[in-house]
């Protein structure tokens, strides 16, 4: 294997991603990097089936028999919602409305429910495709609570309703390296590098 490239064309993850793969001593290339384009259906119903048929596109479209393809899929699990909004969690209210308003719409749909029941995780799915074709998941998740008001102007998406205990702030008032010690993204990554670590056919330069 020569390369890793991550099926994702958003920059603020390919930052997270290269730094908790640097050690692999493998380049990490985004699919625009590796000059691959492809439509992408994400019509699975569990998160490692997304971040599967996205590897998969990817990999088909490499072709090259040396690209190792990596890809994820995640999610907010609001449990006074019955876990919405979930693997829908980009399209909920609408794949373009801002997340301001997604997150003031969870926000009112918890009027009323006490702290105790406010439970939330963000769970993120890796798949894998190995340059032979093999094919391997993970998935991890971090807890936490939906807060009362949006707090914190750092993250993206729901990070400013996403309260962590362990830390005493919400995501979006966490530093990035404090985001990348807990979250799901930071913590299925480190999953997967084992994986990739304990590969025989990984080429280190
Ligand atoms: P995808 O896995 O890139 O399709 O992302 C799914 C959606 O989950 C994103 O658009 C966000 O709404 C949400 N999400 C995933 N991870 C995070 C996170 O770390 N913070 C905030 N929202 C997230």
């Amino acid at each position: 294997m020569k390369r890793i490239v991550f099926a994702t064309g958003n920059e603020g993850k390919m930052r997270e991603i290269r730094s908790i793969l640097a050690d692999l001593g493998v380049p990490v290339l985004s699919m625009k990097e590796a000059g691959i384009h492809a439509d992408i259906v994400e019509n699975g119903s569990s998160y490692e089936e997304n971040a599967m048929i996205k590897a998969r596109a990817v990999a088909e479209a490499a072709s090259d028999g040396d690209s190792l393809v990596l890809a994820d899929d995640s999610g907010l699990e609001v449990d006074a919602l019955g876990g919405e909004p979930g693997i829908y969690s980009a399209r909920y209210l609408g794949e373009d409305t801002p997340y301001e308003e997604k997150n003031r719409e969870i926000l009112r749909r918890l009027e009323g429910v006490p702290e105790n029941r406010r439970t939330a995780r963000f769970v993120c799915a890796i798949g894998a495709v190995f340059p032979d074709g093999r094919e391997h998941a993970v998935r991890a998740a971090v807890e936490g609570r939906i807060g009362y008001e949006p707090e914190g102007r750092g993250g993206f998406g729901y990070d400013p309703i996403f309260y962590v205990p362990e830390f005493h702030k919400t995501a979006a008032e966490m530093s990035q390296e404090e985001k990348n010690r807990v979250s799901h993204r930071g913590k299925a990554l480190e999953l997967m590098k084992e994986v990739l670590r304990k590969d025989e056919n990984i080429d280190r330069q």
